[in-house]
């Protein structure tokens, strides 16, 4: 099935932070792939700005190089790659001083269209871009500003943070990034849950009995060492990632598919959240893995800090205080270095209230499994009988839809998440970006936690590289008679 393109007005796009690693690896690569979607319509500006002293070649190069590792070519021809470069623009700009931000302005002069300015910088430089953009007169009612993640640190300068913006934008104007939000399988769990009338009744306390999110990650800290030792994974994934896909999930079908009729409805999840009970939470720190300390150092010499006490990993029992989820548990966990990468969601329902079969024939909850990454998908395990002769023994066997096999052209990725993204800050849709009240009641939740853990002087578990995670977390799981599904591939 080919995906239908939705055709933009030639609109201006400007990277602050253009020539950064974000810029290289996911915003370049996504636009390069619009473009061969025939989705950036001739007349379209795409200027990168930044620190760096490039032309419009040297900006060029950057590009080339950054789209050829990230989206090696097998949607254009080198040819195209080299006419979508043609429509790059680079302005050396000083987001904390006044250089370049008449050229800036020189370039954007004349065409009234939507414009959009991608603030792929450190949150630091978000307020002074966002007042030099007022000005020098380049915002105006028809601009936006797409502000990557993370917003915050805590709920104080989440606060701070969406003040500062909103003293230049109106919130209708501000796109807050969570990439998790651009997946093609999290706006599949929209349309699973409320385009079928399969699954919505049984969607509540009273059919299922828990709920599993993992996100597995096998990379460990990297070179972000210095930002991620300063977060740990309750800010870096818990607080947004984790938390969005738990909104997806948890809330209620709005009236329609509208920006803030869906975010109305996450905002009631977050805030129907208890507080988590310290024994509902295991953290974790990886060890160097055996043998192979080199290549795999643990997580206090990546981050060179032998004694840090923060969190690569995070695994917690969430209860949404509601009517619809009262008494079904949602276990949430989250790690770095573990032993597959793999993003999924459990929907685990309940067992049949009565076996006809007898014991012996034995019973199989029937799991949703909604898989963000690899393999992109929804699997349904359902219970039939063992075959063959001799009596009646029931196995559970999944009914399996890969999305990329259901709705690709032979041999194409899904659209990545950027590609979406930016196309909707483009067309005006706030539905899959976070509002500033979000942001903020997910620091509600979750800056009490974290301040448990200072307050209690607690150090996070040690786990194998490779492993699981700590076994604390098996025990979260194991003490409510569960398990932990799908973190193997
Ligand atoms: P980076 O350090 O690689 O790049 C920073 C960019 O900002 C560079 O282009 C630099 O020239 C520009 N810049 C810095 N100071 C400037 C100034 N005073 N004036 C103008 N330009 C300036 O950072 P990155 O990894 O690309 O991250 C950018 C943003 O995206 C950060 O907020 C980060 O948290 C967020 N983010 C990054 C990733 C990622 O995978 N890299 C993922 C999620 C979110």
């Amino acid at each position: 099935m080919v995906s239908r393109v939705i055709p933009v007005e030639a609109f201006d796009l400007v990277i602050f932070g253009g020539t950064g690693d974000l810029a290289g690896r996911k915003i370049l690569p996504a636009l390069f792939r619009r473009y061969c979607a025939g989705q950036l319509p001739e007349g379209s500006r795409i200027l990168g700005a930044a620190r760096a002293d490039l032309d419009r070649a040297g900006y060029a190069d950057f590009a080339r190089a950054a789209i050829r590792e990230h989206a090696p070519g097998r949607h254009c021809e080198d040819g195209s790659l080299e006419a979508f470069l043609k429509r790059l623009d680079y302005v050396a700009v000083d987001a904390c001083g006044e250089s370049g931000w008449a050229a800036l302005a020189g370039r954007l002069a004349g065409g009234d269209r939507v414009r959009a300015f991608y603030f792929s910088v450190g949150p630091g430089l978000f307020g002074d871009l966002a007042q030099r953009l007022r000005r020098h007169g380049l915002a105006g009612a028809d601009s936006r500003i797409v502000v990557e993640k993370p917003f915050g640190h805590d709920l104080e300068s989440a606060r701070a943070l969406n003040a500062t913006l909103a003293a230049q934008f109106d919130e209708g104007q501000i796109y807050r990034i969570d990439h998790y939000l651009g997946k093609e399988t999290v706006q599949n769990l929209m349309a699973v849950r409320f385009g079928n009338m399969l699954f919505e009744p049984l969607w509540n306390s009273q059919y299922v009995d828990h709920i599993q999110i993992t996100v597995a990650e096998t990379v460990g800290v990297g070179g972000r060492g210095e930002y991620y030792d300063r977060a740990g994974a309750m800010r870096d994934m818990m607080q947004n990632h984790l938390m969005q896909l738990l909104c997806l999930i948890a809330m209620e079908p709005p009236a329609k598919f509208e920006p803030d009729e869906v975010r109305d409805e996450k905002v009631k999840v977050i805030k129907a959240l208890d507080p988590v009970a310290p024994h509902h939470i295991v953290r974790g720190q990886y060890e160097a893995r055996e043998g192979d300390a080199e290549a795999h150092p643990s997580y206090r010499e990546a981050v060179d800090d032998p004694r840090s006490t923060t969190e690569s990993y995070v695994a917690l029992k969430a209860h949404v205080s509601n009517w619809r989820w009262a008494g079904t548990p949602f276990y949430l966990r989250t790690g770095k270095r573990l032993v597959a990468r793999s993003s999924v969601i459990n929907v685990v329902f309940k067992d049949a209230p009565h076996s006809i079969f007898g014991a012996e024939a034995g019973r199989h909850a029937n799991v949703l499994s909604i898989r963000l990454q690899p393999n992109e998908g929804i699997t349904l395990r359902v219970t039939i009988k063992e075959p063959g002769p001799g009596g009646m023994r029931l196995v559970d066997v999944p009914l399996d839809m890969s999305f990329a096999e259901a709705l690709g052209p032979e041999g194409e990725d899904p659209p990545d998440a950027y590609e979406r993204l930016i196309m909707d800050g483009i067309r005006g849709n706030q539905t899959l970006f976070m509002r500033g009240d979000e942001v903020e009641a997910a620091w509600a939740w979750t800056d009490p936690i974290i301040a448990g853990w200072q307050a209690r002087g607690e150090a996070p578990k040690p786990y194998d590289s490779g492993s699981t995670g700590p076994r604390d977390a098996d025990l979260l799981m194991e003490r409510d008679g569960r398990k932990w599904r799908g973190i193997n591939p």
